[in-house]
């Protein structure tokens, strides 16, 4: 994210944060560390709008690690009791033991090593601590960010679908962690991706980071990231809209990858960088000496069952008439009744580009 989008997100950020039991006034000030592991802890699959009472009252019973480690289990279920996953309080508890017991007299350490060894506190939560409590350079990626980092660069993946997809996501985190303030700016996408760039009906006309968003752009913000069910493997290929001279489009039927029982136009896959001129697959339906131009005319993206497609649509130009049909499964369809003939999207959305052209 560059300089002038960070300043904006700052500027949003000052002016728009919620007061939070968990945030100081001074959003520049270095936090308690308790105070934010407690808060971190607690909105882990719970709205901030629970949250909020659920931590001034644990607070006020527990205002630190000395105090919290005295208490018994039964007394931080109590407190504990409604925001679910208990699991989350006992380790809390033990936590507090450990740290207590440890030379660090009732502080949380200030490295993942060291946090990341304590029960319960996995590398999320330890960025979080090391970023919005002792102000480094951490790296910080949640839910909201994974949401906003796919839309702004338009990831059309999730982090948990490859290592090397996994490391993508990262690497703009580390991005962000790698920038002045990266206290602030980590917080203030997690309060952005809260408020603004939700899930559904993302607010991008009021986004500080509208102008350099691509999914918003694209006016496609809410097709990203990507729902867990609609996962898929991506496929490029090309799809050949072949026009005679007497306005014919070839339609061809089987020995195609998708519609194998109708009539669609060719396609085949091919690699994201295909070369120019008459690919190979075309010569299977024409003759190169009838080919008067060939020319790509668009690309488009269309899913179909588990293939998330991306296509290049190639228009090849012939000099002369349609040629006979050599074969059934071959048909030349008049320009002016393509749209009705075709009938899936995938043959609209290439043929779209041919009516611009
Ligand atoms: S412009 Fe829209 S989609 Fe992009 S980050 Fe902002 S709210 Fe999210």
């Amino acid at each position: 994210m560059d300089a002038q989008s960070l300043k904006k997100l700052r500027e949003w950020f000052k002016k728009n944060s919620a007061e939070l039991p968990w945030r100081p006034i001074d959003l520049d000030a270095p936090r308690d560390p308790y105070a934010v592991w407690i808060s971190e802890t607690m909105l882990q699959q719970t709205q901030v709008s629970t949250v909020r009472d659920y931590f001034t009252r644990w607070m006020k019973r527990f205002p630190d690690i000395e105090t919290l480690a005295k208490a018994s289990e039964e007394e931080v279920f109590k407190y504990w009791q409604g925001l679910g996953y208990y699991s989350r309080a006992r380790n809390i508890l033990k936590t507090a033991n450990v740290v207590r017991n440890s030379t660090r007299k009732a502080t949380l350490p200030d490295n993942h090593k060291e946090l990341e060894a304590l029960p319960g506190i996995g590398a999320y939560t330890a960025g979080a601590i090391l970023s919005l409590a002792y102000h480094q350079r951490e790296a910080i990626l949640d839910g909201n960010l994974v949401r906003i980092f796919s839309r702004l660069y338009a990831l059309d993946f999730l982090p948990t679908e490859s290592k090397v997809a996994l490391k993508i996501y990262w690497d703009y985190a580390r991005e962000i962690a790698d920038s002045s303030k990266a206290y602030m700016h980590n917080e203030a996408l997690m309060e952005l991706g809260r408020t603004v760039c939700k899930v559904k009906n993302p607010d991008c006309a009021n986004c500080p980071l509208h102008s350099s968003c691509r999914a918003a752009l694209e006016k496609r913000a809410t097709e990203f990231p990507p729902s867990k069910k609609h996962t898929q493997k991506d496929w490029h290929g090309t799809v050949l809209v072949i026009e005679s001279a007497d306005h014919k489009i070839l339609a061809v039927h089987g020995g195609q990858k998708f519609f194998k029982n109708q009539f669609t136009l060719p396609h085949f896959e091919s690699p994201r960088s295909a070369t120019a001129g008459l690919p190979s697959q075309a010569e299977r339906y024409v003759d190169a000496d009838m080919v008067q131009s060939v020319e790509n005319i668009g690309k488009f993206r269309h899913s179909i069952t588990v293939h998330k497609m991306e296509c290049d649509v190639l228009y090849i130009r012939l000099s002369g008439k349609a040629p006979a049909p050599t074969s059934s499964e071959i048909k030349w369809v008049r320009r002016g009744q393509a749209l009705d003939f075709f009938a899936s999207n995938f043959c609209l959305k290439a043929l779209s580009f041919l009516k611009k052209n």
